[in-house]
């Protein structure tokens, strides 16, 4: 088949174009190259069955001219990274609907098979644990000053069911909690990346607010094969799915891990949020999926262990 993916050369679209390619696809990456990295693709871009166009999801015609060429579309062009959605909310509303919207219009036409990414951020402030695909969002409720890349991918969330309900458009919306692995980069403030950086460097890992907070880290190639498998999954269409590892660590331990994983000298300090985020940030605690749907869906749920991560 031929494979479209939006923000190819980003950190998981250019781990899902090599394994793609190397399963006997062709695939054509559009990207900006805002947050993307040609080297990220350095491992194809020399394959006849890898394309790189540079250019726009705000751009229409461009858009529906690689959708109609394409089978089967991965929309994961998104502005992200914590800096850069704090500095530019509007930017990150502007993409994230505008080019969403620009994806989901082109696939209509021959109804290709589309599949959007989204976050865990859509949960909010939950108070209750594991996140489940059925929960209600309470985005609204959150003072996280995130609020503009969590709303813009709520909204995305809607359009896409939306176009499934009304045009039986085959949508997928993945709600992917954090991933790490290789080629993911701490310019955007990228939590793991940034203490393994500081770690070589012998720099202080810096852990923002009492560092009891705790993500579940999910490895880039577990969260690839979860949707090379959806991708074989046609039942999967009109469905949320969360994706991820329900392997939680707070922020702390996270640092404890790096620093013996490198041997590294570092000293961890922790900065109250005042001291980096404006006044009224709050971070949410804890960001736990369930993944029994995606295990249920596709036979399969993300396994790799933070040691095996942060190695
Ligand atoms: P990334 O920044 O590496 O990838 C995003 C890509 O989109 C980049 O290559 C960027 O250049 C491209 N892009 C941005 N604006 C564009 C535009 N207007 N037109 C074309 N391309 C554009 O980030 P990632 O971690 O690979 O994220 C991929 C998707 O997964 C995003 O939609 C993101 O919101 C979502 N997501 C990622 C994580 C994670 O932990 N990595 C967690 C939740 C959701």
């Amino acid at each position: 088949m031929h494979i479209l993916i939006t923000g190819g050369a980003g950190f998981i679209g250019s781990h899902l174009a090599e394994r793609l390619v190397s399963g006997g696809h062709s695939v054509t990456a559009l990207d900006d190259l805002s947050t993307g990295r040609l080297e990220n693709l350095a491992a194809i871009s020399d394959s006849p069955d890898f394309t790189f166009v540079e250019g726009t999801i705000l751009d229409r015609d461009l858009v529906q001219t690689h959708v109609d060429a394409a089978d089967v579309v991965f929309h994961l062009a998104a502005a992200v990274g914590v800096k850069l959605i704090m500095e530019e909310p509007s930017r990150s509303i502007l993409t994230n609907v505008g080019g969403t919207e620009n994806v989901l219009h082109a696939a209509l036409k021959d109804k290709k098979p589309t599949f959007v990414a989204s976050t865990s951020e859509v949960y909010g402030k939950a108070t209750k644990f594991p996140f489940s695909e059925d929960d209600d969002l309470t985005i609204g409720a959150t003072k996280n000053l995130r609020w503009s890349y969590a709303c813009a991918k709520t909204l995305d969330e809607f359009l896409a069911l939306a176009y499934a309900r009304e045009a039986a458009l085959p949508v997928v919306v993945l709600r992917f909690f954090n991933t790490t692995g290789p080629r993911q980069t701490g310019r955007y403030g990228m939590v793991l990346p940034n203490f393994v950086q500081n770690a070589l460097a012998g720099k202080p890992l810096m852990v923002h607010g009492s560092g009891e907070q705790s993500r579940c880290f999910g490895h880039v190639y577990d969260v690839v094969e979860a949707l090379m498998r959806l991708m074989a999954t046609p039942e999967a269409f009109g469905q949320v799915y969360n994706i991820g590892t329900d392997q939680e660590v707070t922020i702390r331990s996270l640092a404890e891990q790096v620093i013996a994983a490198t041997g590294s000298a570092s000293e961890i300090q922790l900065i109250p949020y005042s001291d980096v985020y404006p006044e009224g940030f709050e971070d949410m605690n804890r960001r736990l999926p369930d993944v029994s749907k995606l295990e249920k869906a596709v036979g399969f749920r993300p396994m790799r262990t933070l040691a095996q991560i942060i190695d």
